[in-house]
């Protein structure tokens, strides 16, 4: 009898590890990121399937985007509402610390080839994993044997945009017009389809003239008008919604050159944790000897006032950074400048089907700054785009294919992100995807269990320096029985 009742148990226990485990490799290939051998930019487009397309906005997303639609267009013309002055003139984050993760940075490199080393020739800084000091609720990061990680590349975002943008610029049929705002879109008789936009020009501001384009590509950031203009013509783009109310006040400081204190740590990271500290603080060194501090809440708790404060919460880990600024090693160059934004949305476009229309970068999904993965996302959706229009040419199937293929690329950052965003306690969500709801208060442990663990076990901090690159395979290096067991 007994043995009977030990055999069922025992089958019910693998007939559910099977199951598990079938469902948890199911999710983990389908949501798994392309990696970087598998990227399309570096194979040649035999024919180009659009005529004209025209991305709205100049930034990250427009950049990137114009470079991968420049494969498949005749012609691409990217409308921007301000002026490229010098990187930082139509960026609005351009104040605040910026950093490249390693998955992100690669795509780049494989969409404008050699990249990386103008970025690098520009002053762009490399920290490798030595010269990282994450702390964590529990303490401060291992330090590991083995370097194999990809460095962290931080640099300002004028450099990095600025780089990029003369990259796309020297493409012969991409076209920039600077000073042209975007107004509305422009429907086909019976709404089916995008077929243009309005815009005013600062020469004209109270003319709307119209503009057509067979393609319409949104990368107006996350301030999008997009989802207003296209509920107006009967299409309804639902959002998932994460709001963790970020607040976010950067400094920037110049380190003199005959600066005698030695700073061991390059970028460091103190992070926040739902118990208690709602409070990130970040910093770099980048290029020039500058070194930017920023300091973040969630759920909107108040943001330091002024460096003083800010030196407050540095001495405890960072003593040497902090007594570099006190004893004016280090001058401030640029002083406390502030930022809000709620927290995360995604758009889902992959429910609505709009001809001739797509949206991209932050217009398509945004995230909690303080994770460090926009212009990393942004690439990723690029990638899907150049993908299919490879594969299939243009078509509206081909957008339909390019929504559903970015959902699945970005929801793993969006997880993450959010997830951990929602161990707050004030944090509020309202999600499309239903199946969120069971997943996440897992999540959630395992997030909090990986972040406790981390100081003293090198294993996870490996993985969490994984993930946060989006290194290929970093999912698989996350479930596999060594991490669980260290994480038990
Ligand atoms: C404080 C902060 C820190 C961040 N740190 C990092 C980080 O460390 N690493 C990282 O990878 N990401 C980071 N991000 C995220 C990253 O900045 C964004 O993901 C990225 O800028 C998105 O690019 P985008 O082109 O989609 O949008 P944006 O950069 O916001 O650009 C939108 C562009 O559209 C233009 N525009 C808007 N409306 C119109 C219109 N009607 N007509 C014409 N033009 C228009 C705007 O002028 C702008 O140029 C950070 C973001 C913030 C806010």
């Amino acid at each position: 009898m007994v043995l009977t009742i030990l055999l069922i148990l025992l089958g019910c226990f693998l007939v559910f590890a099977i199951v598990f485990g079938a469902l948890t490799v199911y999710v983990l290939k389908k949501y798994e990121l392309p990696t970087l051998d598998a990227l399309s930019f570096n194979q040649k487009v035999e024919k180009k399937s659009i005529g004209t397309c025209v991305i709205l906005g100049g930034s990250a997303a427009g950049l990137f985007n114009a470079a991968a639609l420049a494969r498949h267009a005749e012609k691409v013309i990217v409308l921007e509402r301000k002026h490229f002055v010098d990187g930082k003139s139509h960026v609005p984050q351009a104040y605040h610390l910026h950093g490249f993760i390693g998955k992100g940075l690669q795509m780049l490199n494989r969409l404008l080839p050699g990249i990386i080393d103008e970025l690098l020739n520009k002053g762009g800084k490399f920290h490798s994993v030595d010269s990282v000091k994450l702390v964590f609720r529990t303490g401060p990061n291992p330090q590991l044997k083995d370097k194999k990680f990809l460095p962290f590349f931080m640099a300002s975002r004028a450099l990095i945009q600025t780089g990029v943008r003369q990259r796309v610029a020297a493409i012969p049929n991409i076209e920039f017009r600077e000073g042209y705002t975007v107004k509305g879109l422009v429907f086909s008789d019976t709404n089916e389809r995008v077929e243009g936009v309005t815009y005013t020009t600062e020469k004209d501001p109270e003319i709307k003239q119209t503009m057509r384009a067979d393609l319409v590509v949104d990368c107006t950031g996350l301030m999008t008008h997009t989802p207003k203009w296209l509920a107006e013509a009967g299409y309804n783009v639902p959002k998932s919604e994460v709001d963790t109310h970020v607040k976010y006040c950067s400094y920037l400081f110049r380190a003199k050159p005959d600066m005698s204190t030695e700073i061991p740590y390059k970028l460091g990271v103190r992070y926040a944790y739902p118990q208690g500290r709602k409070r990130i603080l970040i910093f770099s060194e980048l290029e020039d000897r500058h070194w930017i501090i920023t300091s973040s809440t969630y759920n909107n708790v108040e943001l330091f006032k002024n460096v003083e404060e800010l030196l407050g919460d540095i001495r405890p880990y960072y003593p040497e950074l902090a007594k570099a600024i006190e004893n004016g090693e280090m001058e401030l160059v640029v002083d406390r400048k502030t930022h809000y934004t709620p927290g995360g949305v995604y758009n889902h476009f992959e429910r609505v089907q709009i001809g001739g229309f797509l949206a991209l970068g932050d217009a398509l999904c945004h995230f909690n700054p303080t994770y460090g993965q926009g212009l990393t996302t942004a690439l990723l959706a690029t990638s899907g785009v150049d993908e299919v229009f490879l594969k299939k040419g243009y078509s509206d199937e081909s957008l339909a294919e390019i929504n559903q293929i970015n959902y699945n690329r970005l929801k793993f950052a969006w997880l993450m992100s959010t997830q951990s965003d929602m161990r707050f306690d004030k944090t509020t969500a309202s999600l499309q995807i239903k199946w969120e709801y069971v997943v996440r208060p897992m999540l959630a442990r395992m997030l909090t269990r990986m972040f406790d663990k981390m100081p003293s076990s090198e294993k996870l901090y490996e993985d969490f320096i994984h993930l946060m690159h989006m290194d290929d395979g970093c999912f698989w290096s996350l479930v596999s029985p060594k991490s669980t067991m260290e994480m038990i």
